[in-house]
C-alpha cells in the first residue's frame, strides 16, 4: 500500500467523520468540520499544513494551551500507575486535585464533588440546593448558558434552550444586568445595578421566597456575551440570598481557573457563593472533568444523610492527574497573573483601538483573557450585525467575518453577532498581537455590512 500523504490522511479522517460522527449543535449535513492534525500552545493545524492561532481555546477550556508537556506526562504517568478506579475509594490523584481546587476556591467552599463536565456540575449543584433547602424553584438569568443536560438546559436562559426546554417546573428566568442592551433601559452602571437588584427582589416576591432553592448565575456570563456585572451586583445578590435563605450558586465553568485574570472570577467582586461549579480550565480540558465546590453549611447537610447523586467516573484518576498537573503549571508559570497582564496591556487596549477604527464594532468588553466584541450594523441604534439567533443566509455577515479571520490564520469564536476573544491564558504578547492584526482584517469585512 502506498503511504498516504498528509492530505489523504486528512481526507480519510474527514470521510469517516462525515459518515459516522454525529456532531453537537449541528445540522449534520450542513457542516464541514476541519480535520485537525495537531495542536501546540496557542496554535492548531490541519492535514494540509494550514495553521491557525486559536482565539477560542477550544470551547474556552485550553487555558494553558495545547500539549503542555507537564500535563501530557502526568496523564501518561497516571495511566501507567492506575488508569482507572471506582469512585467510592480514596485515590491519590483525586485527593490531591480536590485539595488544590479547595485551596483556591473562595471562602469555605472546601468540599469538592467531581463530575465529567460543566452540565453535570450544574445538575448536581441544583440537586444539592434543593435538598439543602427543601425547596424546589431555581432562578436563573435569561442571558446565560449552563449546559445541555435536562436541568442545565432548562436553567440556561439563551436560545439554545428553546428546542429542548421541557418547561421544567420550578425554573424561573430573570434579567441580569447588561448595560449595552439594558433590559431596564438604564443609562449608567449604577442604575443598571440598582434596577437589576430591584427586579430580582420583585421576581422573588412574586415567586414566593419560601419556594426558591437557588439563584444561579455565571459570575461573568460567557457564551451569552461576556457581560461583566456592574460593581455591587453580585454582592447585592449575595445579600438577597442571605435574606431569604436561598442558595447562591455561581457557575464558573467558563470564567474559572485563570480566564478572567484571577483563579476564580468571584474574586473580582469579593463575593463567596454557597456552591460554585467549575470544569474546562480545571485541567485545560485534557481529560473531561468538572465539579462543584461546596460550602461548609451545605456539606453539613450531607454529613449524616447520604447525598443521593453520583457518577461512575466521579474524580477519574486520569482527569484528576491532569488537574493536579494543570494547577501546578498555572502556579509555577504565573498563568493567572499573565492572563490579567495580557488583558490589561494587549487584548483590552488592542480591541479598543480596533473599535475606534471599525464601524462594525458596537462595544468591546471583558477582562483577562475573556473579551467580547459586539458587531453591529449601526453604532447609534446598536442593531446587531445579524438578527438574534440568525441562521443560514441571515447569518451571512458573521460567516463572512469568520471566513476572513480564518483566511488570515485566526480561528475566531463566533456566537450570534459577537466574536469572543478567548485565547489560551498563556498566549504570548506577540501571538496576541498577531491575532489582533488578523481580527483587524476580518473586521474590515464586517464593516462592509454596516
Ligand atoms: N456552564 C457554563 C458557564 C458553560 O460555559 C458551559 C459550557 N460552555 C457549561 C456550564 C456546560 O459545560 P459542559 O459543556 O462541560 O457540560
Amino acid at each position: 500500500m502506498t503511504p498516504q500523504t498528509p492530505s489523504q490522511a486528512g481526507a480519510a479522517v474527514k470521510a469517516a467523520d462525515r459518515a459516522h460522527v454525529f456532531h453537537s449543535w449541528s445540522a449534520q449535513e450542513l457542516i464541514d468540520p476541519l480535520a485537525v492534525a495537531g495542536a501546540e500552545g496557542s496554535y492548531f493545524w490541519d492535514y494540509d499544513g494550514n495553521r491557525y492561532l486559536d482565539f477560542t481555546s477550544g470551547l474556552v477550556f485550553a487555558n494553558i494551551g495545547y500539549q503542555h508537556p507537564k500535563v501530557v506526562a502526568a496523564i501518561q504517568e497516571q495511566a501507567g500507575k492506575l488508569a482507572t478506579f471506582a469512585p467510592a475509594f480514596a485515590l491519590e490523584a483525586r485527593s490531591e486535585a480536590a485539595r488544590l481546587v479547595a485551596e483556591r476556591t473562595p471562602g469555605d467552599l472546601d468540599k469538592i464533588f467531581f463530575t465529567n463536565g460543566g452540565a453535570e456540575a450544574v445538575e448536581n449543584a441544583v440537586r444539592m440546593a434543593r435538598l439543602h433547602t427543601g425547596r424546589h424553584k431555581v432562578l436563573s438569568a435569561y442571558r446565560s448558558y449552563h449546559g445541555a443536560t435536562s436541568t442545565a438546559i432548562n436553567v440556561t436562559g439563551d436560545p439554545r434552550r428553546w428546542p429542548s426546554d421541557n418547561g421544567s417546573a420550578g425554573v424561573v428566568h430573570f434579567w441580569a444586568p447588561f448595560l449595552y442592551r439594558s433590559p431596564f433601559h438604564a443609562e449608567t452602571e449604577e442604575q443598571e445595578c440598582q434596577r437589576a437588584l430591584q427586579h430580582l427582589e420583585d421576581t422573588i416576591a412574586f415567586e414566593g421566597p419560601a419556594t426558591i432553592a437557588a439563584i444561579i448565575l455565571e459570575t461573568v456570563p460567557g457564551t451569552a456575551g461576556i457581560m461583566v456585572p456592574p460593581p455591587g451586583y453580585l454582592a447585592g445578590v449575595r445579600e438577597i440570598c442571605d435574606r431569604y435563605g436561598i442558595v447562591f450558586v455561581l457557575d464558573e465553568v467558563m470564567a474559572g481557573f485563570g480566564r478572567t485574570g484571577t483563579w476564580f472570577a468571584a474574586e473580582h467582586f469579593d463575593v463567596v457563593p454557597d456552591l460554585m461549579t467549575f470544569a474546562k480550565g480545571v485541567n485545560s480540558g485534557y481529560v473531561p472533568l468538572g465539579g462543584v465546590a461546596i460550602s461548609g453549611a451545605i456539606a453539613e447537610t450531607f454529613a449524616r444523610r447520604p447525598y443521593p447523586g453520583g457518577l461512575t467516573y466521579s474524580g477519574h484518576p486520569l482527569a484528576c492527574a491532569a488537574a493536579v498537573a494543570t494547577i501546578g503549571v498555572m502556579a509555577e508559570e504565573g498563568v493567572v497573573e499573565h492572563a490579567a497582564h495580557i488583558g490589561a496591556t494587549v487584548l483590552g487596549p488592542g480591541l479598543h483601538e480596533l473599535a475606534g477604527r471599525h464601524p462594525s464594532v458596537g462595544e468591546v468588553r471583558g477582562l483577562g483573557a475573556f473579551w467580547a466584541v459586539e458587531l453591529v450594523r449601526d453604532r447609534e441604534t446598536r442593531e446587531p450585525l445579524v438578527p438574534y439567533n440568525a441562521a443560514g443566509d441571515a447569518n451571512a455577515p458573521m460567516a463572512a467575518f469568520a471566513a476572513a479571520a480564518k483566511k488570515h490564520g485566526l480561528w475566531p469564536f463566533v456566537n450570534m453577532n459577537r466574536t469572543h476573544v478567548v485565547p489560551p491564558c498563556t498566549i504570548s504578547e506577540a501571538e496576541a498581537k498577531e491575532g489582533l492584526a488578523a481580527l483587524d482584517e476580518a473586521l474590515s469585512v464586517a464593516d462592509e455590512h454596516t
